[in-house]
């Protein structure tokens, strides 16, 4: 399994399976701090793109990453549907014409990150999926030259530290800003879900590697 659009439908499958089993809790710490709907709306936009799996599977990976952010960007809704959006479609943009290995994911990983950062006007520490993704990417740039299980296996340390951090944070974006002080002693929906997904794809590619 290697990081190319034919590893997509197992990506996708291991991604569904995850954000299912937490789901319960995803929805829990949405409820907390935010309107509860965060796990549908990813639920929403991975079952349309499990119908086009076959199709992404087949589609260079730009064409691919592009593709997969017009669809949740269209299906999933709320605040996370259009920064879900952009993370896939800004990282379709920087990856045109390059092959896929290691330093060009990263590149276009940094790439969707930003897409987010602008797009939510938002940055490290304001209690959002960012607080995962963030560190996320950090920790693949400066893991680059390791060999992959170890590289993922910091990333997956990154995202899951990431994600703990927004616990006692108190939120300035999104609906968790409203509630000042009472947002402390949750963590962040979206940095749950972000840590989940990066998190399984690591680990389909450290299980066939
Ligand atoms: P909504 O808040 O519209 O109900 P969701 O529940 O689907 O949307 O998604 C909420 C998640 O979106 C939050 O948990 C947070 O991680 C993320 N989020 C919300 N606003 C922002 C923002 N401005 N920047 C980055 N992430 C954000
Ligand atoms: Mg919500």
């Amino acid at each position: 399994m290697s990081i190319s659009p034919q590893s997509i439908p197992a990506f996708l499958e291991a991604i569904s399976q995850d954000i299912e089993a937490n789901a319960e809790e995803v929805t829990a710490l949405d409820q907390a701090i935010g309107d509860g709907d965060h796990v549908t709306n990813l639920q929403r936009g991975l079952a349309a793109l499990q119908e086009q799996s076959a199709e992404l599977s087949e589609m260079n990976w730009s064409a691919a990453l592009m593709k997969i952010g017009m669809t949740l960007m269209s299906t999933m809704g709320g605040a996370s549907g259009s920064l879900y959006g952009s993370l896939f479609m800004a990282m379709g943009k920087k990856a045109k014409e390059t092959e896929v290995n290691k330093e060009s994911f990263a590149a276009a990983f940094r790439a969707g990150v930003e897409s987010v950062k602008a797009r939510g006007k938002a940055d490290l520490g304001e209690k959002t999926m960012l607080d995962t993704l963030i560190p996320a990417v950090e920790s693949l740039e400066q893991n680059n030259a390791s060999d992959l299980p170890a590289q993922l296996d910091a990333l997956k340390k990154a995202a899951y530290d990431g994600m703990l951090s927004t616990k006692d944070m108190l939120a300035t974006k999104g609906r968790a800003s409203f509630l000042g002080e009472r947002a402390r002693g949750h963590i962040d929906a979206g940095a749950r879900t972000s840590q989940l997904m990066i998190c399984a794809v690591a680990e389909v590619l450290q299980e066939t590697e």
